[in-house]
């Protein structure tokens, strides 16, 4: 158990801000304050007009669920959450001046806007004689720490693997505070419901109702059936979309549910229960989420500028409809429309599907990165500012670390490779579930015999493919050289 007694706090209130961390277990900042034996404010702010990262409406609907459960943690624990609304640093002030309140207590975020205003932030309430402390909890390691032989960032994810394996070694997980002491007044905080983060009109969230359980319970749940079913046959298994074999994790861990550190203990606990195979390919994804926000702040303007200036000069072409045809899963190809559907009615997609339906966006249409980062952003409940940017960027070519740009995904390969037996297509794209596997991938090579058998009408009940793969590949090929040739 770690001991922060070290602390330097006043005998007074603590305040414990929570922001993407939305857990009581493994939360430093909320277990530094219970240790204190001061009364303890725990406290979300929504900064609705916060610009550094809105929220898209998925992770709205995922935010009120996560935050009705950590409320009802707080409370069991003895100290309610205080829900507010407004510019943090307004309403910190608020209930500093409501409550005595001597300290503020956070665990670190890594956008790096939020780090600046946060650095900002803590100056000034230290300013105004408040003490003020942070803590880690969001990454195993912090994304400055490691470098190169000269000293600069990493850009290339093997190295920094190997740099994370020899040097970081994350520290075991804590538990929750077994109990709080409560601020003796009531405090004054907003009901959930009126924050509107669930749609109502219409309700386009029960797909995602299905399939998640937003909170800490839920993400626990999530990593022991994963541990004890999937983790094994980990390696292989993951890249098949029709199977079960990834953690799904992804939504938990963007919103602090549960901590990279309780993953890396639990994995570490069956260690040599599953094949290594396993066991390494599956750190290493989750090193992978490190490496991303290793980029984010090492090279700020990743959200929103390519990482290879050279890519500025890229003749990408208007989004027009080709963009809502990929959005709404119609572009005539089943595995990337399996994939879209699977996002809208889910809110998330098997990293498999994204890189195809990514690649098919930035090279199969020619359309700029950033509109697929967008629509991801307003859809994925997973939706991360660290690893959704570098992903894409990977995927366009433009990023650190990128795929050689002849590396184009073929939409139908892609398909009879990683769903063999179409069972992907099949609960996605139903109107083709009766056609054969043969034909599943590529609807239009049917026989007009075997598409009627099937229900299917291409181009009425199912569409014919917008871009001819070939021609496609050779137009992004012929795009990638004018590029070049503009840069030099
Ligand atoms: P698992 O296979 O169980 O992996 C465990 C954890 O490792 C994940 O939860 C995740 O935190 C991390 N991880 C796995 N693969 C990657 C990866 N390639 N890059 C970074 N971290 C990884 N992931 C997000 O969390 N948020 C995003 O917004 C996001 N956008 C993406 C956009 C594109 C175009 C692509 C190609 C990938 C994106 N990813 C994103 C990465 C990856 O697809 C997801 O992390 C993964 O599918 C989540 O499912 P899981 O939890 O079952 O993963």
């Amino acid at each position: 158990m770690n001991d922060f007694k070290g602390l330097d706090l006043p005998e007074k209130p603590v305040i414990v801000w929570f922001r993407n961390d939305l857990r009581v277990s493994d939360n430093m900042a909320l277990t530094a304050a219970a240790q204190t034996g001061n009364p303890v404010i725990p406290l979300y702010v929504l900064e609705k007009d916060d610009e550094t990262v809105p929220l898209g409406g998925a992770q709205e609907w995922w935010l009120h669920h996560s935050l009705a459960s950590l409320s009802n943690s707080l409370e069991r624990l003895g100290a309610p959450l205080v829900l507010r609304r407004g510019e943090a640093a307004n309403i910190l002030k608020e209930i500093v001046d409501e409550t005595g309140a001597g300290s503020v207590l956070w665990n670190r975020r890594y956008v790096p806007a939020q780090i600046k205003r946060d650095a900002a932030l803590k100056s000034d309430l230290r300013d105004s004689a408040l003490a003020v402390e942070s803590f880690d909890g969001q990454l195993l390691h912090e994304p400055t720490q490691l470098k190169t032989g000269s000293g600069g960032p990493y850009r290339v994810y093997t190295p920094f693997w190997r740099a994370f394996s020899e040097s970081c070694h994350p520290r075991p997980p804590i538990g929750a505070p077994k109990e709080l002491a409560g601020f003796k007044a009531k405090l004054a905080s907003d009901d959930l419901k009126s924050w509107s983060l669930v749609p109502t009109k219409p309700h386009w969230a029960g797909g995602i109702g299905e399939e998640w359980t937003p909170g800490e319970d839920g993400a626990q749940e999530r990593l022991k059936h994963f541990l004890s079913d999937a983790l094994d046959g980990y390696a292989d298994g993951r890249d098949f979309p029709g199977k079960e074999h990834t953690s799904k994790l992804s939504p938990h861990l963007a919103f602090g549910e549960i901590s990279p550190f309780q993953i890396w203990a639990a994995t570490e606990g069956n260690r040599g229960e599953v094949p290594d195979r396993d066991f390494t390919t599956y750190r290493k994804e989750v090193v992978w989420r490190e490496f991303s926000w290793h980029l984010l702040v090492n090279f700020p303007d990743l959200r929103s500028e390519n990482y290879n200036s050279d890519f500025d000069a890229f003749p990408w072409r208007e989004p027009g409809d080709e963009l809502e045809r990929w959005q709404k899963g119609t572009t005539g190809y089943p595995f990337i429309d399996a994939g879209m559907r699977q996002l809208w009615r889910t809110g998330w997609m098997h990293n498999r599907v994204r890189m195809a339906v990514g690649s098919f966006l930035v090279k199969h249409l020619l359309i700029d990165w950033r509109h697929g980062e967008r629509w991801f952003r307003d859809t994925l409940v997973d939706a991360d500012p660290g690893s959704n940017t570098a992903s894409w960027q990977w995927i366009a070519g433009s990023g650190a670390d990128a795929a050689p740009y002849f590396r184009i995904f073929n939409p139908i390969l892609q398909g009879e490779k990683f769903d063999p037996d179409g069972s992907y297509v099949r609960q996605f794209v139903p109107e083709l579930a009766d056609l054969p596997d043969k034909y599943l991938h590529k609807p239009w090579e049917a026989p007009e015999k075997t598409l009627r058998k099937a229900g299917v009408t291409l181009g009425e009940t199912y569409p014919k493919p917008m871009v001819e793969h070939k021609g496609a590949r050779q137009r992004a090929m012929a795009a990638y050289e004018e590029m070049k040739r503009k840069t030099g």
